[in-house]
């Protein structure tokens, strides 16, 4: 396991090139996202006085959603945040595990997360960010391969010599082989068998991009993955905060209550309405909760069943498929092989990927932490299987998997799924991406289905919040400087109802 912290937090780089490792990784990992950057959030002399007195019901306690609450009690708006689980976090959500709490998924930091990272400088938190170098591995055909170097790379059997130089050298090459080229309408398996030759994309990098897509993987635009690569490079760097994601989540949640914000978990919106520019949110308990501004992060899914009224014909059609995602979170008495992330191809699991978290965070009561994981469609067999068969038969297979581990090695193992993870993007996607604002409502979209071409991460959430609250705040000061000058109508339009020339 590399112990190696790196000091600080890392400096931005300039645009790297794509290596083997970083390819690998984009293509098959869920936790490294594209680095979308919103507009600077409301700060300095005018903060405070744009939607100030505005009242805004926040859809959804997730990163994104607590983001925007934070954001719009600090701009003085009176906020109230309705999440229908008990606990806040959304995805980056906990669970109690002994003396502590644990993800219920993995989840990184990359150096590149700048809204992030400027989101926990402002709460304090960005000093306690840990860094390290961390470590990629492969298991094809059930063998094990690391995958960090070059040398790595020479030595991957699972390829011949010709296909393993060609690998490398494409990865290199990669994000300038995009540049100039139409990728958003352009098939992923199009574009990488073109580039990487059709037996890399069958034996390597087909089962690693189906992991993460299902039956679509092939026909998801090649933007997609480009943008990925945009924020990896060869050197490895994650970040974790410190005391873990709760310890952000927490700090967002007094942030928000401290300003006067109301944050109100186990309050499912059962109910959306709008009328009279203002909307109505009824929760499970028949509470209901009115506001001049609603900022919805909800899945749109779940927003088209809520939507009542006008409303329900107004959320947007584009019929998105999602997937979700399986997960087992294994407590062991010993690390694995100290790599953070291995895709597992073609090994007779029902997981495609392993995660050890303990790499990255270090262990947790005397436990290294590692995660499994499939991303699967929310209708799938496996997904609708119950949690305990899952972790009973995945424990086998990850016992199986790594010769020196036994079952008498495995401490604990929980299983957690989540049915809206990433969207599925079609070809063609940016044209077709909704606005963040449904016109002629008070009500804005945050949802993972507006943050392509990044990958849905924190980070994105984040940014998409920054972006939502900022027109939000233009639009109740009457517009910036900068939007007077490209025309007074969009602050008009978008406090009256009217259109949005802004696209999510
Ligand atoms: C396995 C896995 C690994 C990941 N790894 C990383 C990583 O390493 N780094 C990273 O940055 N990101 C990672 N992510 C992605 C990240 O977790 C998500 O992109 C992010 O959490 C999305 O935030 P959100 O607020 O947009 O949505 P969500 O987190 O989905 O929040 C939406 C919220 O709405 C609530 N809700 C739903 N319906 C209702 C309703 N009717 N009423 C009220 N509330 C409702 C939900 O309970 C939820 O809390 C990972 C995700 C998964 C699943």
């Amino acid at each position: 396991m590399s112990d190696e912290v790196v000091g600080g937090w890392p400096a931005r780089r300039p645009e790297p090139a794509a290596s083997a490792e970083a390819v690998a990784k984009s293509v098959a990992d869920g936790g490294d996202a594209g680095g979308e950057r919103g507009p600077a959030a409301p700060s300095g002399p005018g903060a405070g006085r744009g939607p100030a007195g505005l009242r805004v019901a926040v859809l959804g306690g997730g990163i994104c959603g607590l983001a925007a609450a934070h954001r719009l009690v600090r701009a003085g708006a009176r906020v109230t945040l309705l999440e229908g689980s008990d606990q806040l976090g959304g995805l980056g959500t906990f669970f109690p595990w002994r003396d502590g709490w644990v993800e219920r998924f993995y989840h990184c930091v990359m150096p590149s997360d700048d809204d992030l990272l400027g989101l926990l400088g402002e709460l304090g938190l960005r000093e306690g960010v840990r860094w390290r170098r961390t470590r990629m591995g492969m298991v094809v055909d059930r063998r094990h391969h690391p995958f960090n170097s070059a040398l790595d790379l020479l030595r991957f059997t699972p390829l011949t010599l010709r296909e393993r130089v060609r690998f490398g050298v494409v990865s290199l090459l990669l994000r300038r082989l995009g540049r100039g080229r139409d990728l958003d309408r352009l098939r992923t398996e199009d574009w990488l068998r073109e580039v990487y030759g059709d037996r890399v994309w069958d034996r390597l990098l087909a089962p690693m991009f189906g992991s993460k897509f299902g039956a679509a993987f092939g026909d998801v635009p090649a933007l997609y993955l480009w943008q990925r690569l945009g924020r990896e490079s060869n050197v490895s760097v994650r970040g974790y905060p410190e005391g873990g994601y709760k310890s952000v989540i927490d700090a967002l949640r007094s942030s928000i209550e401290d300003a006067g914000g109301v944050v109100r978990t186990s309050a499912p919106v059962h109910r959306l309405t709008v009328g009279a520019g203002r909307a109505l949110a009824t929760t499970a308990d028949g509470a209901t909760t009115e506001a001049d501004r609603v900022i919805s992060t909800l899945p749109l899914p779940v927003l088209r069943q809520v939507a009542d009224g006008d409303l329900a014909g107004l959320v947007p059609d584009v019929e998105l498929p999602y997937q979700g995602v399986v997960n087992a979170l294994f407590f062991l008495k010993r690390p694995l092989t100290g790599h953070y992330w291995a895709p597992v191809v073609r090994s007779g699991t029902d997981f495609d990927g392993v995660v050890e978290m303990s790499a990255l965070a270090g262990t947790f009561a005397g436990r290294h932490l590692v995660y499994a994981m499939r991303y699967t469609d929310r209708a799938s067999a496996l997904y609708r299987e119950p949690e305990g068969r899952i972790a009973a038969r995945w424990t086998k297979q990850l016992v199986g998997l790594y010769p020196d581990l036994t079952s008498a090695d495995v401490d604990d193992v929980r299983v957690f799924k989540a049915p809206f993870v990433e969207p599925v993007y079609p070809l063609g996607y940016l044209a077709r991406q909704p606005p963040v604002r449904i016109a002629g409502t008070p009500v804005l979209l945050a949802t993972t289905a507006h943050v392509y071409p990044s990958v849905t991460s924190w980070n994105s959430g984040v940014a998409l919040a920054n972006r939502v609250v900022a027109l939000l705040d233009d639009a109740a000061r009457g517009g910036s400087a900068d939007q007077r000058r490209g025309g007074e109508a969009l602050a008009d339009q978008l406090l009256q109802g009217g259109g949005d020339p802004h696209r999510g």
